[in-house]
């Protein structure tokens, strides 16, 4: 026998009550739990969060349920005070959408046993979505919308729900969708012709008012496919998202919602195609500039600090100086926070490139190495650069 009566075991949509308090207990930082003769707020359970709502002035910030010591109203603010009568009064934006939320899962569960054989195995209402695990093991585009597509059709014929106490003997001779969870006396929620299951939660008093279910994504998960779905105010609220994201797309490229999609794939094409003809233009340059560097160094040896150049393009650059004989490269580049080098040498130059960068990296404090013909490095003191190359090329011009 629990203290607190629940309401909402037999009124889903029952929202103001009058009830007494019976007892109240201060909690941590100023929060106090009250705990009511009989309540209408539905705690915490079976993957659906508490109401919220107020208990007269004070705010009733979640409600958890502690057995037989009945239902925890954790309130802020002026708390009630024993043996007094209180008015209590539920969210209802928040309870609707937890209605639809957990009846629209009973509904698109029971869709993938009717058409799949796939049990649900866990359920969680989420911040704006839903999610359920449940026994699929190939899970396609096309077998997801169909069960959405049932699951929707019973939506809209709008069947009844109703409420059914049990004992354990006589739900042991009905076909239940899941396994009770307790002995005793049971409840049942039956969807008419549809679905039959013990569950202790809120319910719709109709399938129509779930609205519609939609299904998000899904991904396989611990053996199981996990689904993401939305129904009612959250489908709606759903649709104004992925409607504003497809027109903003849409209006990058002029055009429809609709077309969006194969002017996206069309540019994604060209970038690929133009990356292509500027990694092909990058090798010409690249040949042009060593020339000119090596036109300008003295006895083989290019030091030089860019701006902006990234490991690849100062590789590259690199690559195009050695292919010329007796070259040795030292090159820097300021990119963004960070000092990049690449030290390289032809084939029949001498000097260790590894050992050269181990060195000058540690005055960009930072890590590099590679072999001794091509060595590559950087590190976060973008002003000492200029010293890096300095110091390679003593040890360098040092070395026998
Ligand atoms: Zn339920």
């Amino acid at each position: 026998m629990t203290a607190t009566e629940r309401l909402y075991y037999s009124d889903s949509h029952l929202i103001e009550f009058d009830a007494r308090v019976i007892d109240v207990t201060d909690r941590v930082s100023g929060w106090t739990a009250v705990v009511l003769n009989r309540t209408a707020f539905y705690p915490t359970g079976g993957g659906q969060p508490s109401d919220t709502g107020t208990l007269n002035g004070a705010r009733v910030v979640e409600c958890i349920d502690d057995g037989e010591q009945g239902v925890l109203h954790v309130v802020q603010g002026a708390a009630p005070e024993r043996g007094t009568i209180v008015h209590g009064r539920v969210d209802w934006p928040r309870r609707l959408d937890h209605m639809q939320q957990h009846t629209g899962q009973h509904i698109l569960s029971q869709a993938f046993v009717t058409l799949f054989n796939a049990p649900t195995r866990s359920f969680r209402v989420l911040d704006t979505s839903c999610e359920i695990d449940i026994e699929l093991q190939n899970p396609t585009a096309q077998i997801i919308e169909r069960a959405v597509e049932l699951a929707n059709n019973v939506i809209w014929e709008d069947r009844a729900i109703v409420i059914r106490n049990v004992t354990s003997e006589e739900a042991a001779e009905l076909p239940l969708r899941k396994e009770p969870a307790r002995e005793g006396e049971l409840r049942l929620i039956e969807i008419e012709g549809f679905d039959l299951t013990p569950c202790g939660g809120t319910h719709a008093y109709r399938t129509g008012e779930v609205g519609m279910i939609a299904v998000r994504s899904w991904e396989r998960a611990k053996g199981l496919t996990r689904i993401e779905f939305v129904a009612g105010t959250r489908a709606l609220a759903d649709y104004r998202k992925a409607n504003r994201s497809a027109r903003e797309v849409a209006a990058l490229f002029s055009t429809g919602r609709d077309d969006a999609p194969q002017l996206a794939a069309q540019m994604v094409e060209e970038s690929k195609e133009l990356h292509r003809q500027v990694r092909a233009l990058e090798e010409i340059a690249a040949g042009v500039e060593a020339e000119k560097l090596l036109a300008a160094a003295s006895q083989g040896v290019v030091t030089h600090v860019f701006e902006g150049r990234d490991a690849e393009s100062l590789k590259k650059l690199a690559h195009a100086l050695i292919e010329h004989p007796g070259t040795i490269a030292l090159l820097g580049s300021r990119d963004g926070d960070t000092a990049r080098l690449v030290f390289a040498r032809s084939a029949d130059a001498h000097g260790d490139m590894n050992a050269l960068m181990r060195e000058a990296c540690t005055l960009l404090d930072g890590r590099g190495g590679g072999k001794p013909d091509l060595a590559q490095g950087g590190g976060k003191h973008v002003e000492k650069l200029h010293d890096a190359l300095t110091h390679a090329l003593t040890l360098l011009n040092a070395a026998p």
